[in-house]
């Protein structure tokens, strides 16, 4: 195994209708544990997307036509050889996003390839199936239910393999290709996933890759041939990429960003608060869209919760990514290393909330681990209000604040809900409790839309996960997942002839 810096992949071609591709323009992926290069990467341009769109148009015809029994022999074909390259396929996550191995091997690839079996199994037990709707003695309804054509998938840093399963699969179960643009900070993890579905037996064309910045994904928004955009980031860009598919009329997914409330409640269970906190800001180091990074905490409880997460800091482990023992690792890239770092800045120096733990300054590191990368210390704030900077945009990086909330007045759960919901994001919601009943009004009031009892951040590939307000449209798994990438076909079928059943009506109400 090649120690950090000294590792370098290949020059990372595109991959269009069944084959590498490559360009004359490249740019670079960058190692975040040693802010050295990492690889190579061909970046595309107007007329590689037109020649990655066309392959999506030429092999639609064949593979929409494929019955759903033997597409989902494909897939699930793809997701053995998922399972069986899991720790190859993780290493090279872990080099790109710099985040430990013991997450990578256990849950980005697993995670994508259980989204990928779930859909080939949904599409193989009737998934695809309308309804029929007997309308009257001689008539009656029926729905199909039609691919959209050539989709665009636009992915995040921070589930690269998992997002690029989480959009490929519904959207090629459901008979449709893909153009797939990882973002540019974390690139490798698409070749190996497209030659893996050729490996499977999925035809050329179905799923391309195309590589590049802003831009590239701009471009594949707007392109005419695109009937679909799914997209995951921020809430900035995602109002971009819905405004530019807008203009086309084109179907749109968006799985955008959070400032999710964490709520623990008088009577929740201490340690397990205390885990679902940390589980919810500390994991991935902090760079997860459904992160509970406002944690709500009684005044009564605060003594005793401070001090156990106190303790419990000190299991965050830091070090060699692939050492099993590291559980965190440094932020994605450079420019995400100043973003969180300022607003570490800001909350003590603006904000002025109190520091509990971490803040700015290096990151102690094992001996012998190269301190170079995006190293950040995982940092709590507490006695935080609402209005502070860090307590309401999200940072997404390494950072706890805690918001206490008086729970010595019979009213204060209704302030308490106001307070959670008091953001334009509406990504993801939990409540810790021993009142199950209460947890039950509370989740009933939050305005999320995902929310979890007595636990954080799971995510299986049965539970629909989507935004409320800015945080997102549409959702990603589940049952209902397969149905935003489908579009709706409505016949009404008379046996009894036009004029019976229309004009004769009317002619019938004129008596
Ligand atoms: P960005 O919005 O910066 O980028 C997302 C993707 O969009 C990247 O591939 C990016 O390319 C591309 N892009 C940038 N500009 C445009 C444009 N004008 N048109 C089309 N595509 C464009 O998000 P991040 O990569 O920084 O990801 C972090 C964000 O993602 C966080 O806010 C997080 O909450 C959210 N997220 C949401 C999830 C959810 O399920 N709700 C899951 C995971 C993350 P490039 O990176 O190459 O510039």
């Amino acid at each position: 195994m090649a120690s950090p810096g000294t590792l370098k992949y290949d020059t990372q071609p595109l991959y269009i209708a069944g084959a590498h591709h490559t360009t004359s323009q490249t740019f670079q992926d960058i190692d975040p544990s040693c802010d050295r290069p990492l690889a190579d990467i061909c970046k595309a341009d107007k007329v590689t997307i037109d020649t990655a769109v066309e392959a999506g148009k030429r092999a639609f015809p064949s593979w929409s036509a494929t019955p759903p029994m033997e597409r989902s022999r494909i897939l699930l074909k793809a997701v053995a050889l998922l399972r069986e390259r899991n720790d190859d396929l993780a290493r090279v996550e872990t080099h790109d996003t710099g985040k430990p191995f013991t997450e990578t091997s256990t849950v980005d690839v697993v995670t994508g390839a259980d989204v990928l079996e779930y859909y080939a199994n949904l599409i193989a037990s009737g998934g695809l199936n309308g309804e029929t709707t007997q309308l009257r003695a001689d008539a009656w309804i029926y729905t199909t239910k039609a691919p959209l054509g050539v989709c665009a998938g636009i992915g995040a840093w921070n589930y690269p393999i998992q997002i690029a399963l989480w959009k490929s699969a519904p959207c090629l179960a459901a008979g449709n290709c893909m153009v797939y643009k990882p973002s540019e900070f974390t690139p490798l993890h698409a070749l190996k996933l497209a030659e893996i579905y050729t490996e499977a037996g999925l035809p050329a064309g179905v799923f391309n890759v195309v590589q590049g910045a802003g831009d590239v994904g701009a471009m594949l928004t707007s392109h005419p041939g695109i009937a679909k955009v799914s997209f995951t980031g921020q809430v900035a860009t995602g109002s971009k990429v819905a405004s530019a598919a807008a203009a086309g009329m084109k179907y749109v997914t968006m799985e955008l960003g959070g400032k999710s409330p964490c709520l623990i409640l008088p009577d929740a269970e201490l340690e397990n608060a205390v885990n679902g906190a940390m589980m919810a800001n500390f994991f991935s180091t902090g760079q997860v869209c459904t992160n509970g990074t406002r944690v709500f905490v009684p005044e009564s409880l605060l003594p005793a919760f401070e001090k156990r997460l106190l303790e419990k800091m000190d299991d965050i482990r830091p070090g060699d990514l692939m050492d099993p023992n590291t559980n965190f690792g440094p932020l994605v890239s450079k420019v995400h290393c100043e973003k969180v770092t300022k607003y570490i800045h800001h909350g003590i120096n603006v904000d002025k909330a109190k520091l509990l733990y971490g803040g700015l300054g290096k990151l102690s590191l094992p001996k012998g681990i190269n301190g170079d990368g995006y190293w950040v210390k995982p940092t709590v704030f507490t006695n935080c209000t609402d209005s502070m900077l860090i307590a309401s945009e999200e940072i997404f990086g390494p950072v706890m604040t805690i918001l206490p909330y008086a729970d010595n007045t019979p009213l204060y759960v209704d302030t308490l809900i106001k307070r959670a919901n008091g953001t334009p994001m509406g990504l993801a919601a939990g409540v810790f409790t021993s009142n199950i009943d209460l947890a039950h009004r509370l989740v009933a009031r939050l305005e999320a839309g995902i929310t979890w009892v007595n636990t954080w951040g799971e995510s299986p590939a049965e539970m629909p996960v989507g935004g409320w307000k800015m945080s997102g449209m549409g959702v990603e798994n589940g049952r209902r997942g397969l149905q935003n990438w489908v579009q709706n076909k409505s016949t009404l079928v008379e046996m009894g002839g036009v004029v019976a059943s229309v004009f004769e009506k009317v002619e019938r109400a004129k008596l």
